[in-house]
């Protein structure tokens, strides 16, 4: 081979075959049903080349994910969803790319869980008053972690007692702003989380920006606010036949990167596999390129 003919192998790789990536994931650390092990796997089923887990305000999955995605030889990405309450609304960031034992991150999260327990007696007690008995035992069984319960887990049990056909259903009927098991919560401040994350080394990317609903004022009030206090890419979710098109041109104008995932918390019927995510043009900036989260196996 002559001289100055070097070339890159990911690069290479990457013209070969479209690589799939899924930097949005959920196992039982938080409310995903999943172990770390079985999510890894089934990523690997689904052909799926790079994972983020990003268990709601939690690491614990972590060292057990590398290690099955190691095993399994697919690429991984350590990170974390935590949960933050701007403008009087509940947001989601993922911090990937973190390093899960820095101590500052660690904190944050611990706070938040400890905060998550708290409101979990309080969703008991509403549900309670509304007839519903021993919703805190019955959610805590569903938890794999106690201190990581979270409304997931009541939907569990509210299917579970017959009260909900399935977990949507009890979301609908129980837990979502207006009804009985639904308690409004402070969670970490948007500065606060993207400081933990990018402390940690990680990424900051707003989850799923199109669930909030917000009016397009809203939304980019938000999104100036995002990149102000040091956000760095936008989410693109929804499943494969989601439409990306308002997060790319958002992303463009406010200088953000894309990332993208599938939320994957269970296999039941009618919810994004691992690995669903959307066509994405070219052109567009991705963060797990810009990031360079391939490890060069991959
Ligand atoms: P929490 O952080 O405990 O308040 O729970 C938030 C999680 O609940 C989200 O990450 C979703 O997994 C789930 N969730 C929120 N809203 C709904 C909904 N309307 N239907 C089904 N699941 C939902
Ligand atoms: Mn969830
Ligand atoms: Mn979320
Ligand atoms: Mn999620």
């Amino acid at each position: 081979m002559g001289k100055g003919f070097c070339y890159d192998a990911k690069l290479v790789l990457s013209a070969l075959h479209s690589l799939r990536i899924d930097l949005h994931s959920h196992s039982t650390y938080s409310d995903g049903v999943l172990t770390p092990t079985a999510l890894i796997q089934r990523a690997s089923r689904n052909r799926v080349d790079l994972l983020a887990l990003t268990d709601h305000d939690e690491v614990g999955g972590v060292a057990e994910a590398a290690a099955a995605a190691r095993a399994a030889g697919i690429g991984f990405v350590a990170g974390v969803e935590v949960s933050v309450t701007w403008a009087g609304l509940t947001l989601h960031v993922l911090g990937l790319g973190i390093d899960p034992r820095n101590a500052q991150l660690s904190s944050g999260l611990a706070g938040i869980r400890k905060s998550r327990a708290v409101r979990a007696v309080q969703i008991a007690r509403q549900l309670g008053a509304s007839g519903i008995a021993d919703s805190l035992d019955g959610a805590s069984r569903f938890a794999g972690d106690a201190a990581a319960i979270g409304r997931g887990h009541f939907a569990r049990f509210l299917v579970h007692q017959g009260h909900a056909a399935d977990t949507k259903n009890a979301f609908k009927k129980y837990l979502v702003p207006g009804k009985c098991g639904y308690v409004a919560h402070q969670w970490a401040s948007l500065g606060q989380a993207i400081g933990w994350i990018r402390n940690a080394g990680g990424h900051a990317v707003l989850a799923h920006p199109d669930q909030y609903r917000l009016v397009p004022l809203k939304m980019q009030a938000l999104l100036d606010d995002f990149k102000q206090q040091g956000g760095q890419a936008l989410e693109i979710s929804g499943g494969l036949r989601a439409n990306p098109m308002s997060q790319i041109r958002a992303a463009k104008y406010f200088g953000f990167s894309l990332s993208a995932g599938s939320d994957f918390h269970t296999a039941a019927h009618g919810s994004a596999d691992l690995g669903d995510i959307p066509a994405i043009p070219e052109g567009a900036r991705r963060l797990w390129q810009d990031a360079d989260m391939f490890p060069s196996a991959v």
